[in-house]
């Protein structure tokens, strides 16, 4: 899986804990301890889903995803709320909030998980599904082979991530910066070349004679997947 996830939350233990899980799970993940800057950062992120809690020091979840559900730009963002007491669910259940599903604390990590991709898989399947089809490029991710035109492709483990990418958020186009926090997200060192370098041989191996070009270099904007 390679979902991005976004996390506000106001106790860093927390936001810790669920951030390490996730990234073992090969999730993306960001965070904000509060809404204000949350629902700032949430739009530079586009996640696959927000991790919102309830009580938070400024807004309250439910007022952060009202204003989400303003926001053209993600009012169909899944929301799972974490919520601290009985009385809040509750409330959460009475509420035409917009909220997808919530979960109580304290909970176990499998219990989030088990959330997440149920959540994932009714709002962005593609997301949570082992085997992804773009076109005629298929690509599986559990036993990380690619494919384009029933025929096997050989790729590198980052092109192959960089595939992943593209293929889970396909039509949509990426700066080089978004590339480099999604494909390469604990290294801060990579330069845009490097992106540049490893997109050409993307290409050049997922490219085949009478085949047409699938990853569209949007000028001055970056790379799409059409
Ligand atoms: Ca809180």
């Amino acid at each position: 899986m390679n979902g991005k996830i976004f996390i506000i939350e106001d106790e860093a233990s927390i936001i810790q804990l669920i951030q390490h899980n996730l990234e073992k799970e090969g999730f993306i993940v960001s965070s904000s301890v509060n809404g204000n800057d949350g629902l700032k950062e949430l739009k530079k992120f586009q996640p696959n889903l927000l991790l919102l809690d309830w009580m938070l020091p400024d807004f309250s979840g439910i007022e952060v995803c009202k204003n989400i559900r303003k926001d053209i730009s993600l009012k169909n963002l899944p929301i799972i709320m974490l919520t601290a007491k009985g009385e809040e669910e509750d409330k959460i259940k009475g509420l035409d909030s917009g909220v997808d599903d919530y979960l109580t604390k304290p909970f176990s990590f499998n219990e989030l998980l088990a959330r997440i991709k149920a959540v994932l898989r009714r709002a962005d399947p593609k997301v949570v599904s082992d085997k992804i089809e773009f076109d005629d490029l298929k690509l599986d991710r559990i036993e990380k082979r690619v494919f384009r035109d029933n025929k096997e492709i050989q790729l590198g483990p980052t092109e192959f991530r960089l595939l992943e990418f593209f293929l889970t958020n396909p039509k949509r186009v990426y700066s080089r910066d978004q590339i480099l926090e999604s494909v390469w997200p604990n290294n801060i060192n990579v330069e845009s070349r490097t992106i540049d370098v490893h997109i050409r041989r993307l290409r050049q191996s997922i490219n085949l004679k009478d085949k047409k070009e699938l990853i569209r270099t949007v000028r001055s904007s970056g790379y799409s997947l059409v």
